[in-house]
């Protein structure tokens, strides 16, 4: 992307500079707001760092609440950022407080918002820097491809990986992803902890605005 250069992620923070703001929460398809702007979605396990991301994003600190509770995120949140583009905040999987069968039916809301959402850009999968993508990754990212959903993994918590173990992951799931239709070939490694690849990511999801 080469969005290591200036001019490329001036988008981005000119992007991210503007209001954003919860439109709307969904438990159902039926509660879905109609399709309009393009949207990104941020889809990962409960507690990899999701709620963090999107407010080191937005940069600001309560828009997607971070979770003391695994699992808290129950609905499909929905937040206007300058009447450019979508956020969407799919529930974490995974883990449920609330229980395996709201937590299933959590799960297939997400699915069929995912297969039917014409507006959908792209689904960023969020994967834990120090522990690479597990079972539950690895079937979201099929489902993607089923779906044909175009998505891309952004590490997180890259603050708390070494900085060897980081590269090798990035090498391996670099290959992984090739045998993924849908996927984006290029990994964003991200902290929101310390801020590093924040512009990149807000430059890449600039790309994908209105
Ligand atoms: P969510 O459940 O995916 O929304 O995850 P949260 O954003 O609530 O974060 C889960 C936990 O990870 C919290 O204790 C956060 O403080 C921590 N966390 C999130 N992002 C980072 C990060 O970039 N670096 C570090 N070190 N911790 C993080």
């Amino acid at each position: 992307m080469g969005a290591d250069h200036p001019d490329d992620l001036e988008p981005g923070r000119l992007l991210f500079a503007k209001e954003c703001r919860f439109t709307a929460g969904a438990m159902t398809l039926e509660a879905l707001p109609p399709p309009g702007l393009p949207e990104v979605a941020f889809a990962g396990r409960s507690n990899v760092g999701k709620s963090s991301l999107v407010n080191a994003l937005t940069g600001r600190k309560t828009l997607a609440k971070v979770s003391a509770t695994p699992g808290r995120t129950q609905q499909i949140n929905f937040f206007d950022l300058g009447g450019r583009l979508v956020l969407v905040d799919l529930p974490g999987y995974g883990y449920s407080k609330a229980g395996k069968a709201k937590a299933a039916l959590w799960t297939r809301t997400a699915q069929l918002f995912l297969k039917g959402r014409p507006t959908l850009r792209r689904v960023l999968l969020l994967v834990d820097a120090r522990h690479g993508p597990n079972a539950h990754d690895r079937a979201a990212m099929d489902r993607f491809d089923e779906a044909a959903v175009n998505f891309q993994v952004v590490l997180t918590k890259a603050d708390k990986a070494a900085p060897g173990p980081l590269r090798r992951l990035a090498v391996s799931l670099a290959k992984e992803l090739k045998g993924h239709l849908a996927a984006h070939p290029e990994i964003l490694v991200t902290s929101a902890a310390e801020g590093t690849g924040i512009p990149a990511l807000r430059a890449a999801l600039a790309a994908l605005a209105d």
